[in-house]
């Protein structure tokens, strides 16, 4: 399965923050939309940078609550592991098990088109084992 795939069945909506915004507001962000990471971007197409829970979590434990008056970009991971709609999901998967992240933005001719979290990932396995169990089914009740 391809990940444009994912991306038709849930959607295209990709929630976004400048490098400016505080992490209070991040917060405000992340449990509005009640997702885990928020791809940090000026202008919401292009990314200079990715910030999860994880991230405000171990920095919250550094620095006390002086943090949440902070702007995200000093808190964000830069390099960011993007993916493309016509890349593998099975090899999306492999990365994010690898690399221990649980978000991937997916890009398209340079500009931010879609989110792929784990819980996708893992929904799409389940669906298409799914799927193979009820052709299975069929197939074995058909049979003479
Ligand atoms: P997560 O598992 O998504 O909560 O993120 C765990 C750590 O990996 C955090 O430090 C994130 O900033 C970072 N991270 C999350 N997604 C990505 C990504 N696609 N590329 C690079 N780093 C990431």
């Amino acid at each position: 399965m391809r990940i444009r795939e994912i991306l038709r069945r849930k959607g295209d909506a990709v929630a976004t923050v400048r490098p400016e915004t505080t992490v209070r507001q991040l917060l405000a962000v992340l449990a509005e939309h009640n997702i885990g990471a928020a791809v940090v971007s000026p202008d919401g197409t292009s990314i200079t940078g990715i910030v999860s829970e994880r991230d405000v979590v171990r920095r919250l434990h550094e620095h006390g609550a002086d943090l949440l008056d902070r702007p995200v970009a000093e808190i964000m991971t830069a390099e960011v592991r993007s993916c493309g709609p016509g890349d593998d999901v099975e090899d999306l998967r492999r990365t994010m098990t690898e690399r221990r992240f649980r978000h991937v933005p997916v890009v398209e001719d340079a500009r931010l088109v879609g989110i792929v979290s784990i819980g996708d990932v893992v929904k799409s396995a389940i669906d298409e084992l799914e799927s193979e169990r009820e052709h299975l089914v069929d197939y074995i009740q058909r049979a003479p």
